[in-house]
This record gives structure tokens, C-alpha cells and sequence, in this order.
């Protein structure tokens, strides 16, 4: 690594500033305080969990017993994939007579932005149609929502940290024709209250799901690193996630492959659920980049996992970033982002004696991306069935907000070659 400047390790100090974070609860064991929290905000409790996973885990039956035995009520709203405007409009209308006084969500990315945006909408009563980013009426948002707690039972989105909640659907009296949608519901007021992460949560977490996630957060880190809109917070921030996750990712993964007992896989499962944690933070005040911009489209047309595209993209990104920095920005910070990302992901703080140089470790970053992606079992993009017919509209539709904040503007030709390469 080059030698630091005058600021040191923070380059030139400017202006920036920190977007509202959730209060954070973290460690193995922690889930017991979630009845505690909750009832600081009233004694209706709606729990929004996905799928049936964690009613059919071990700390099911105790979250239940804490909530009776802290005299709250609840009911409970189960989650299957990723939530619709059906689902979130469809839950507010069945509680807007009734209200709880808190949403807790449970779950993983999908969960907790289905419960995100339900905690959004219930005093408001508006459809969250009318409030997407990019689609709709984009009406402004005229709050206040009722208190979100997020309890993620998956490493990766970091949505337990962030203020959107990603919506995927299709417009009222869209064609046949019409592309499907993914959009974030976005607004400050929509960050949790509190995020309380118990690694031990983790355990149950398929090989499948800790790689998709996972990979979701490594790109989430990268890409807020090399942001335009990184700051010396998310900077800080994100180097802690990438030094953390580069190591416990693919042991964790491998020790779920294997079969190996909960208790051994506890410090890669806390070191990744940190990681993600560090995702969320430094996305939601750094922004994203190209690998975010088409797993989006890539997601709707195609039902792509979010992260297991991200998996599928980021090292193809990240070449194609490198080999756009180096000839239409070589003073780029970026350039230096990648590579001192390279070296924290390959547990190298470049502070030894054979620290790797930093065109060395940008080299290396995306072949070790590359095999990442392999380790963890990710698929190639034409298992989904995408072909090189759906490359212009992909092209077209990857030019959301996280395109502009990647390091350098790619061209079409890029895009399409980022694609090609990930067939
Ligand atoms: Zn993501």
C-alpha cells in the first residue's frame, strides 16, 4: 500500500455527514431482550417474519413466551419471497383499524422490507405505489410511521441499517409487455428503530442463502468503498466489513456445506453478520454502484436472488471499473479503494513487510472475486435464462440511482460486455 498523506489514512477530511441510524443491539443470545424493546413502544405487536423458517426454529417458542410474558399481544404476518404493493397495501388495510404500536420484522432482506414498509404506511394509509422511486406517482411520503424494530435471521442485505425497502411488482393495468418492477420505498423516517442482530439467529442459514447474502454484502461493501459518495465515515465503516467478511464468508459457507455443529461456525457467522451490519451503513450514506444498478433489472425480469446476482456481477464489475478508472480517471480514489479492498478481503492490512503493492492487489481483486463466486456456489447469469437478446432493456434499466454513484460512468458497450462476461 502507498504511504499515507498528510490527512493519513483518510485522505483530505470534507464535508460530509451521517444519515439516521437504527439503535443497535448486537450479540449471540440478544434475541431474549426483543420483548423488552418492543414494549417500550406500546403492547400491540405485529411480527412479520418470512416464509415459516423462523417459526419452525429453536427461538421461535422463547420470542412467543417473552411477548405473553411481558403482557403484549401480537399477530404475526408470514412473508413468502420478496413483498409486492399487493402485500404491503393488503396488510396496512387489514391493520388500520387496529393498529399495532410496533412492527417487528424477523427475517431476511425480503422480510424486513415487506415489514419496513408496512411500519411505513400504516398511519398514512397510502398505497406504497404512490411512493416508489423511479415508478408511480412518486408522491412525496407524508410519514410519520409507526415504530420498526429488525431482527435479521440472514447475513447480507443490511436492510435492518437502511432506510428503503425494495418493492417488486408491476404497475396497476400494466400490459403484458410491461417489464415487472423492482423500486425502493425510500424516506429517513423509514430506518428502524432499533436493529438487534443475535448471530445465533444464523445458524439455521442454508449454504444457498449465507452465498447469495453474503455476496450481497462484499459487494455492498465494495461498492460504498468506492463510491462517489463515500465519505471518511463510510470509509471507516466499510473497511471494518471488508476486513471482517473476506475470511468468515467462504468458512462459514463451507462449514454449513460440510454439516459442521452450530457452535464452531460462531465467530464466521458474528464476523459476517457484522459485515453485513457495515453493508447497510455504508450503502445507506454512500450509495452503490453498477453491480446494484443491474441486479435490479436483472431481478425483476428474470427473478434473480438479489444477491446471488451480485455475486454473479461483482467481478466483472469490478474488472471492467478498474479498466475504466485506469484510462478515463487514473487520480481516481477509487483506484486506491480497490486497492486496499483487495488487501482487506484477502486479510492483508498492507501494513508487513511483503504487503502486496497496490496495482498488485488491484490485479488481484477480481480474480479473487472470480473465485469467490465459484467457492460459494454461485450461478452464472444464463442458468436464469438471461440471453443476449435481454441485454439492451438490461442496459437501459441499470441506469437507476446506485449507477450513479459507481466510480466512473460506464458506457452501453460496458454494461454489455459486464453482462456478457457473466453469462
Ligand atoms: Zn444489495
Amino acid at each position: 500500500m502507498s504511504a499515507p498523506g498528510p490527512g493519513g489514512p483518510f485522505g483530505a477530511l470534507t464535508a460530509f455527514g451521517v444519515a439516521r441510524l437504527p439503535r443497535i443491539v448486537f450479540g449471540a443470545g440478544r434475541i431474549s431482550e426483543l420483548p423488552a424493546l418492543a414494549a417500550g413502544h406500546g403492547t400491540r405487536v405485529l411480527l412479520v417474519t418470512g416464509g415459516h423458517s423462523f417459526r419452525d426454529g429453536p427461538a421461535w417458542a422463547p420470542l412467543v413466551a417473552g411477548l405473553e410474558a411481558a403482557g403484549l399481544t401480537w399477530d404475526q404476518l408470514a412473508v413468502a419471497g420478496e413483498p409486492s404493493p399487493d402485500l404491503v397495501d393488503g396488510a396496512v388495510a387489514d391493520r388500520r383499524r387496529d393498529p399495532p404500536d410496533v412492527v417487528v420484522g424477523i427475517g431476511g432482506g425480503a422480510a424486513l422490507d415487506a415489514a419496513k414498509a408496512i411500519a411505513g404506511l400504516l398511519r398514512s394509509g397510502t398505497s406504497v405505489l404512490d411512493h416508489l422511486e423511479g415508478v408511480g406517482r412518486s408522491l412525496p411520503y407524508p410519514g410519520p410511521a409507526t415504530p420498526f424494530i429488525a431482527v435479521p435471521t440472514t447475513a447480507g442485505t443490511g436492510s435492518e441499517a437502511t432506510k428503503n425497502a425494495v418493492i417488486s411488482g408491476r404497475l396497476p393495468g400494466a400490459g403484458a409487455d410491461d417489464p415487472p418492477f423492482k423500486k425502493s420505498f425510500r424516506d429517513d423516517r423509514l430506518v428502524a428503530s432499533v436493529a438487534l442482530l443475535d448471530p445465533d439467529l444464523l445458524a439455521g442459514c442454508p449454504p444457498a442463502v449465507i452465498a447469495g447474502d453474503g455476496m450481497d454484502a462484499l459487494t455492498q461493501l465494495l461498492e460504498s468503498f468506492t463510491s462517489t459518495g463515500a465519505s471518511p465515515f463510510t470509509d471507516a465503516v466499510a473497511r471494518s466489513g471488508l476486513a471482517a467478511i473476506g475470511g468468515a464468508l467462504p468458512a462459514w459457507h463451507a462449514a454449513a456445506l460440510a454439516g459442521v455443529s452450530a457452535p464452531e461456525t460462531a465467530t464466521a457467522r458474528a464476523a459476517t453478520a457484522w459485515a453485513a451490519l457495515c453493508s447497510g451503513i455504508a450503502l445507506a450514506n454512500a450509495g452503490l454502484g453498477a453491480v446494484h444498478g443491474l441486479v435490479a433489472p436483472l431481478g425483476a425480469r428474470f427473478g434473480i436472488h438479489h444477491g446471488t446476482g451480485c455475486g454473479a456481477l461483482v467481478a466483472a464489475v469490478t474488472r471492467t471499473n478498474l479498466a475504466a478508472l485506469a484510462e478515463r480517471a487514473p487520480g481516481s480514489r477509487a483506484l486506491d479503494r480497490y486497492a486496499e479492498a483487495g488487501c482487506l478481503l484477502a486479510g492483508d492490512p498492507g501494513s508487513t513487510g511483503d504487503a502486496l503493492t497496490d496495482a498488485a492487489a488491484r490485479q488481484a481483486l477480481p480474480s479473487a472475486l472470480d473465485r469467490l463466486a465459484a467457492e460459494l456456489q454461485i450461478p452464472r447469469l444464463a442458468t436464469y435464462g438471461v440471453t443476449a437478446d435481454a441485454f439492451p432493456a438490461l442496459v437501459a434499466e441499470s441506469r437507476g440511482s446506485s449507477m450513479r454513484t459507481n466510480p466512473v460512468v460506464l458506457t452501453d458497450d460496458e454494461i454489455r460486455a459486464i453482462l456478457a462476461a457473466s453469462r
